[in-house]
């Protein structure tokens, strides 16, 4: 029987796709280079037998908080969130910074700038459902909430420097804000940073910073499994070069980078369209670092430990000095985002042991080593970091790149997040997931809501598939 509808690629966009698909009633295939499926959220055996590492995305808000996941009965096929009792820790000189799940609380520990913390988030996290409808999708669309948007743009249009400058004065709350912006990989004082700078807080109070039991595979896992529950098929170890390598299907969704759809459309692409995948901008890479240890991180500050995400950076002024050279060069003093598991989730290592996931920003493409420089910020904060590691497995920006074409020289976003890089997805339409070739559609995270684990890059791909070539709605 002939296929609906071949997914080139099975990461989270290529499978929430699928699924979308799926449920319409559809018969589909997905086809996916690695022997696992998830892409970004995927766990493996990255340093010694028994330890359980991400090796790509590690905490997932915007998964938990994703309008086409919460739709799907994931929980009935394994996936299980695990919630840390703070989203945040920021450890400081003087002793951490925290975002508190509760906005009252992190309030209480910004001293005299808790009431403007909460004046910022309050609203956002009171509307978070609509407003994240209207954010996880292409921008230039005609909003379903335009007065929450607008109130969201006015605060989300300046720089996340501009923002720490104008409401708050505690290196606390400056600290905490830092962190959360520099997730946009771009210097601090880049116009929009704002607003991702916003969600990531929103997400914090409204939703929580949880992980999947057991590691992000269980939530590539729960997709798959529901997936084939619907009908769909996966088959890894397929690498799709050209249309050659494609079943007969009406039509095709890519879950990959701009340069192999263009592989895919050969001389089918026109010429304008051509020149824009081929100018398709990317942000800087990562260098990631996956550790065995002996014992718990030796934090300083033991209430680092309340917390499954660590941003480790020190105070705000350092970590835009970080971030405004990072695409240039690796900083002396980095800015690195980690993640502790283990002390929430202890099927992930030996008993007593701890895996620890770590990355810090550096140019695209480069091949330097950071490893000195992030080991040192982890030492500043805690002591004797060191002394507890069994094995430390580093992960390069070419070795991303391999792994996904997406992560083009380890830009884990799979495309520049400035305003510019969100508008044109990679070209400016308010249905940028079509290309010029009918039947034929980009599903990655190229497009918009662009990084991160979502999968609504897939789900609104799927509806416009849907819609041009079935004259179907997605399935409620
Ligand atoms: C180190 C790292 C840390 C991250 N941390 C987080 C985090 O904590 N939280 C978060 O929300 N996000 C995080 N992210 C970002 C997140 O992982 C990505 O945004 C997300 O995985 C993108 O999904 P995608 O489906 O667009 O692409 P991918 O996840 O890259 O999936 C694409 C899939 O398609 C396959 N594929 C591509 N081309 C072909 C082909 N020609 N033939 C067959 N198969 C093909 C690839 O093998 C891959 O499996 C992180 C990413 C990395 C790398």
């Amino acid at each position: 029987m002939t296929l609906d509808a071949v997914i080139v690629g099975a990461g989270p966009n290529g499978l929430s796709a699928a699924i979308t698909l799926a449920r319409a009633g559809l018969r589909v295939q997905v086809l996916e280079t690695h022997g696992q499926v998830g892409g970004g959220l995927q766990s493996r055996a990255l340093t010694l037998p028994g330890f359980v590492h991400d090796y790509g995305s590690a905490i997932h808000p915007l998964a938990v908080a994703s309008p086409a996941f919460r739709q799907w009965p994931l929980h009935a096929f394994g996936l299980r969130w695990v919630h840390p009792d703070a989203p945040v820790a920021h450890p400081l000189p003087g002793g951490a910074a925290l975002l508190e799940r509760d906005l009252h609380a992190t309030a209480a520990g910004l001293g005299p700038d808790g009431p403007a913390w909460v004046r910022l988030f309050a609203p956002l996290v009171r509307e978070h459902e609509a407003l994240l409808e209207d954010i996880l999708r292409p921008l230039p669309r005609v909003p379903r909430h335009p007065l929450l948007l607008a109130r969201f743009g006015l605060r989300g249009l300046p720089s996340a420097a501009w923002i720490s400058q104008t409401h708050f004065r505690t290196p606390q709350a400056r600290a905490l804000w830092a962190g959360l912006a520099a997730h946009t990989t771009l210097p601090l004082t880049t116009p929009g940073t704002a607003a991702m700078t916003l969600v990531l807080g929103l997400l914090a109070h409204a939703v929580g910073w949880p992980f999947p039991a057991g590691g992000a595979q269980a939530l590539a896992d729960a997709l798959h499994a529901y997936l084939r529950h619907l009908g769909g098929e996966v088959h890894t170890g397929v690498t799709v070069r050209g249309p050659g390598n494609l079943p007969p299907a009406r039509v095709t969704l890519v879950d990959s980078s701009p340069r192999v759809l263009l592989a895919l459309l050969g001389d089918r692409a026109p010429a304008r369209y051509r020149a824009a995948l081929e100018g398709f901008r990317y942000g800087p890479g990562i260098q990631k670092f996956d550790y065995a240890l002996s014992g718990p991180v030796p934090w300083q500050d033991p209430r680092v430990a309340r917390a499954a995400t660590v941003h480790v950076g020190g105070p705000a002024p350092e970590i835009a000095a970080a971030e405004a050279v990072a695409a240039q060069r690796i900083p002396a003093r980095p800015y690195v985002l980690t993640a502790q598991h283990t002390l929430f989730d202890p099927s992930r290592a030996p008993a007593g042991q701890h895996t620890f996931w770590a990355y810090t920003h550096i140019p695209n493409g480069s091949a330097g080593d950071a490893q000195g420089a992030v080991e040192a910020q982890l030492e500043r904060f805690a002591p004797g970091f060191g002394e507890r590691v069994l094995a430390c497995t580093r992960t390069t920006a070419a070795q991303l790149q391999g792994f996904s074409p997406v992560f083009q020289g380890g830009d884990v976003n799979g495309g520049r997040g400035d305003l510019w890089g969100l508008l044109a997805r990679p070209v400016p339409s308010a249905t940028p997931y079509r290309t010029p070739v009918k039947g034929v559609y980009l599903c990655s995270s190229a497009t918009p809501p662009g990084g991160g684990i979502h999968g609504m890059a897939g789900y609104h791909a799927a509806l416009a598939a849907l819609k041009d070539e079935f004259r179907l709605q997605a399935t409620p």
